[in-house]
């Protein structure tokens, strides 16, 4: 194993070269197998002991040039000049046996120069919510950083209350973020901007390289990923709660799980993020802050895009605007999947189909997950399993309405219902993190260091799209006792 550090290499005004802080007694919770195969090098081979002292910070791999990355962005709309990791350190790149190298960092390992007045560290808790939900998108398809370890401390972390500590080893594309850029922005530095640039491209976007303007269609492919991004979080009820610009990434990853959650009942409003308290990330409002973020990371590039700052905005003006179409066939796309509409009629029917079907969910408490579950389980010609789908809904009839004219929009299909029933089930999960799952989990390990719910939890979510016998309490909604309305980011 060698790490790599294409980044260390950009200078000093990039990060802060230091290392993790050791914790008093690792101890390794889980280890990701299926992604250490994925790198060159021996991981797996080593014993739980020497994962646990290398995935908490105590010991640095030779190869490592561990550092803190420095960067800024605008939190609830607010400019923050300087941010960076304050509680993450970045150990380099390390090769894969196909596909680009990735980027390996710990969190929660130790206080830098970015931690203003935080401690470093990261509570249990949200160790495990990260290591669940991250992988579970992982498995449910959607781009994201990935989990390659978590640990616990044997120390304890203040926070409302004194909590048991952990530390997570992400893996990501890259760690990157639209707030990299501002930092840079910020000071008129542009010789970084464009250093920043040219690494990204090199790292994440090689085959814009040859471009005649190539920072432009940076913009264009970063716009391109978020649309799409973003579009899969919405046709899965996912809300990520903290849409800073520090926490989008420019590899179009999920990044930064903090008080994210996936909706049970479907509302179009929904927050579940104690401080977002206006509603600014509400599940509705994702479309429309990741074109907010977007904007922002253009600006940061237009002495990259032209030497006239006017010109340079018309073309930055050219990208953006396909960010709501390209977001819309997105999405219009994913839901017609959903639906098991494949034939392409007309795509204002289809949209007002699928739209009407929210409405009706909406008004009627249904479950988002369970909802499109049941519904690529029913038949075209028998009503006989619809019950289990009408349940949901606590005025049936609308909903009997509803699958009358999704019926009707059947009928123009080729697939019969076992082709159809298929290609739906592959894009309608059964199981997907639920917030009273994760909180049952983390109040275990939490309270009497037992691991074996979030074992289990994590297991049944490696196969979102798989019925799995005897485990029916994952796919259920909470009991009015077990809901979870608020989620907290644990810094
Ligand atoms: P987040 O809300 O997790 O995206 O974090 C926002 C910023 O606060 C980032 O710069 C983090 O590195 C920093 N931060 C969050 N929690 C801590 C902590 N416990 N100690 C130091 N810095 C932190
Ligand atoms: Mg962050």
């Amino acid at each position: 194993m060698k790490f790599k550090n294409r980044y260390a290499a950009l200078g000093e005004n990039f990060c802060e070269k230091t290392p993790p802080v050791p914790v008093a007694e690792p101890g390794l919770i889980i280890f990701n197998h299926e992604l250490a195969a994925q790198f060159v090098g021996s991981l797996n081979e080593l014993d739980d002991t020497s994962l646990a002292e290398l995935f908490s910070g105590n010991r640095v791999h030779e190869s490592c040039e561990p550092l803190a990355m420095a960067y800024a962005g605008h939190q609830f709309g607010h400019f923050n000049p300087q941010l960076g990791d304050g509680r993450a350190i970045y150990l380099g790149e390390l090769e894969r046996l196909h596909g680009v190298a990735m980027d390996v960092q710990l969190k929660g390992s130790g206080p830098t120069r970015f931690s203003r007045n935080g401690d470093g560290r990261a509570a249990l808790g949200p160790v495990l919510r990260e290591y669940i939900v991250s992988e579970a998108m992982y498995s449910l398809h959607v781009p994201t950083t990935r989990a390659l370890a978590a640990v616990t401390t044997g120390e304890k972390v203040a926070r409302e209350q004194l909590l048991p500590g952990g530390v997570i080893t992400r893996v990501a594309e890259s760690f990157i973020r639209v707030g990299s850029f501002q930092y840079f922005a910020n000071q008129r530095d542009i010789a970084s901007i464009k250093a920043l640039a040219d690494y990204v491209i090199e790292r994440n976007y090689a085959e814009l390289a040859q471009h005649k303007n190539a920072y432009l269609e940076l913009l264009e492919a970063v716009t391109q990923r978020h649309a799409h991004l973003i579009a899969q979080w919405m046709q899965l009820g996912f809300i990520h709660g903290v849409m800073n610009t520090d926490n989008m990434s420019v590899a179009g990853e999920t990044i930064d799980y903090g008080p994210c959650a996936f909706m049970d009942a479907y509302h179009h409003e929904q927050v579940y993020s104690f401080i977002d308290r206006d509603g600014r990330y509400a599940y509705n409002q994702q479309p429309s802050i990741g074109l907010w973020n977007l904007t922002r990371l253009a600006e940061t590039l237009l002495p990259l895009f032209h030497d006239d700052t006017d010109a340079a905005i018309e073309l930055a003006k050219t990208v953006l605007q396909t960010y709501n179409h390209r977001y819309e066939q997105a999405w219009l796309q994913g839901m017609r999947a959903k639906c098991g509409l494949s034939a392409i009629i007309s795509d204002e029917e289809d949209r007002a189909l699928i739209e009407d079907l929210f409405t009706i969910m909406a008004s009627n408490n249904a479950d988002f997950t369970l909802t499109f579950y049941f519904l690529s389980r029913l038949n075209l010609e028998t009503d006989e399993n619809d019950h289990r789908l009408l349940e949901l809904f606590s005025q049936q009839a609308a909903a009997v309405g509803w699958l009358e004219k999704w019926r009707q929009r059947l009928s123009n299909e080729k697939q019969n219902n076992e082709q159809r029933q298929k290609n739906m089930q592959a894009v309608n999960p059964i199981y997907i993190p639920r917030n009273h799952q994760i909180e049952a989990a983390i109040r275990a390990a939490e309270d009497h260091n037992d691991f074996a719910p979030f074992h289990a939890l994590h297991e049944v979510l490696q196969q979102p799209f798989h019925y799995q016998p005897d485990k029916d309490n994952y796919m259920l909604p909470p009991k009015p006792e077990e809901e979870v309305t608020q989620t907290f980011c644990g810094t």
